[in-house]
């Protein structure tokens, strides 16, 4: 099937639904942290798996066109041959390229080159009443603009052109381990200043011991590890001070674990039960859709652990963290620097008057931090401190604003009128509605 008969299909099947609201059945797991009350989940799904070829890769102009549900995984392996890679690449290996746009992707080259769709050059978006449109930098700047982190309430992704930089085929990872929080963001803070390495970011494995990845890429490695097994990359980490990977090894360093959610499920960690069931239960898709199952089967009475991204303005990094480290608790977690080239126009303007002249922000992200204490809610109140401290919480997860204080933080005014034209017959729902699912 050609690109324009699947979108064609597309349009059908909203033709067909026309009114009523929407939600996407995927090829692969959705990395969001579902709320199975979510009347989201029961509602008609358009199909859109039919979307998942890579269309062209441009070797002398280094950009790619490919359709939405490609993932990053198959598409670093098609450019890779080339030399080449996407600017941005999320360390799970079936995100897709449409949600990584529409949701929002972080990694250790965002402290140069920010989100993946900071590195798009073309959409192809379809409106709710099926209509087709073409958008960039010049043409209908305001749709292209505003489709990164709306989660697909103004449209539905097709088709996307994107960069893509010159590539080695290996990386050498160097770890610069320190005891102090002072000299650990003083290290990072300088090393992005310098722009020396490839990519840069941090682990904090406790109060007592951070770490600086430091990496770049190189032709040749004297040996490869791997750590698609029986090997655990975070604990690397702690114990190394240097390491090779292949790039591509490099870019999904974390699926096998799902960054740690396996230390939610101790004997996961272990050799020999890695050795017999690992290829059943590792890697991310595995462990979210067993997650999920898990979820589902036992309707939990608690709440769920707390996984979550918050970005936090790099002058408040030091307060956010001295916080954490005395209200929060949790360990290991992981430290991004992220580079916006400006601020996002979905960013209110009072919110950007808090992010900082700069845009440099520190994205800090929690994977599964228990949650059960009935006096204290732990999203709830990370949530709070980085809004406190003029920082934005990714959407992916359980979200507390209420109408009013979420406004304040995502401009309101643009997003109303980018929605009135793409959703007008509002199918895909709106965008505080769609993340404030009732609990
Ligand atoms: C456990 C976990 C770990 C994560 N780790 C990382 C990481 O290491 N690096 C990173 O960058 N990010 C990470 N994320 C965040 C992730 O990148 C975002 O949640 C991203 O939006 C997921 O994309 P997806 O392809 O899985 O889409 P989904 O999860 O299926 O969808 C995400 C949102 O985008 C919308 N959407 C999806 N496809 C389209 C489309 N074609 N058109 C319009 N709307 C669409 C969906 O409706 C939904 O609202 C993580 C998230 C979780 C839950």
């Amino acid at each position: 099937m050609t690109h324009d008969e699947k979108v064609e299909k597309i349009i059908e099947q909203l033709r067909c639904r026309s009114g009523e609201t929407i939600a996407f059945s995927k090829r692969s797991v959705r990395h969001v942290v579902p709320n199975h009350n979510d009347p989201r989940l029961k509602k008609h799904k358009i199909d859109m798996k039919a979307l998942n070829e890579i269309l062209a890769i441009d070797r002398e102009a280094r950009t790619c066109t490919a359709e939405s549900e490609v993932t990053f995984s198959d598409l670093v392996q098609a450019t890779l041959p080339l030399g080449l890679i996407p600017m941005t690449v999320p360390e799970l290996k079936t995100i897709t390229i449409g949600g990584a746009v529409s949701g929002s992707s972080v990694e250790s080259m965002s402290y140069k080159y920010g989100g993946f769709h900071d590195n798009c050059l073309e959409y192809e978006v379809l409106s709710s009443d099926g209509r087709r449109i073409v958008c960039s930098d010049s043409e209908r700047p305001d749709i292209f603009h505003m489709i990164h982190g709306s989660y697909g309430t103004l449209g539905i992704l097709t088709r996307l052109k994107f960069r893509l930089i010159e590539a080695k085929p290996c990386v050498r990872l160097e770890y610069r381990h320190f005891d102090s929080f002072p000299s650990f963001f003083e290290c990072l803070k300088e090393r992005c200043q310098k722009d020396d390495y490839d990519f840069v970011d941090g682990i904090i494995h406790s109060p007592e011991h951070f770490v600086l990845c430091l990496v770049l890429m190189v032709d040749e490695a004297p040996y490869r590890s791997s750590y698609d097994w029986l090997n655990i990359f975070y604990r690397s980490t702690g114990e190394r001070n240097e390491d090779f990977l292949s790039i591509y090894d490099y870019f999904f360093r974390y699926d096998t674990e799902c960054h740690w959610l396996t230390r939610s499920i101790p004997l996961l960690e272990f050799k020999p039960v890695r050795f017999l069931l690992g290829k059943f239960l590792l890697g991310s898709t595995n462990l979210i859709r067993s997650a999920n199952r898990l979820r589902y089967i036992m309707k939990p009475k608690h709440r769920p652990d707390v996984v979550v991204d918050v970005f936090i303005p790099a002058d408040n990094f030091e307060v956010f963290y001295q916080w954490y480290e005395q209200d929060f608790k949790f360990f290991p977690l992981w430290i991004v620097p992220y580079q916006m080239p400006q601020i996002y126009p979905w960013v209110s303007e009072a919110q950007a008057k808090l992010i900082g002249s700069e845009n440099f922000v520190i994205d800090c992200a929690v994977y599964g931090k228990k949650n059960n204490d009935p006096q204290i809610d732990y999203s709830e109140l990370i949530q709070k401190k980085t809004h406190e401290l003029g920082g934005i919480k990714t959407l992916i997860s359980r979200n507390h604003y209420d109408p009013e204080t979420f406004w304040k933080i995502y401009n309101k005014d643009r997003y109303d009128s980018i929605k009135a034209e793409m959703d007008p017959i509002d199918m895909f729902g709106d965008l505080y509605c769609k993340v404030h699912p009732p609990e």
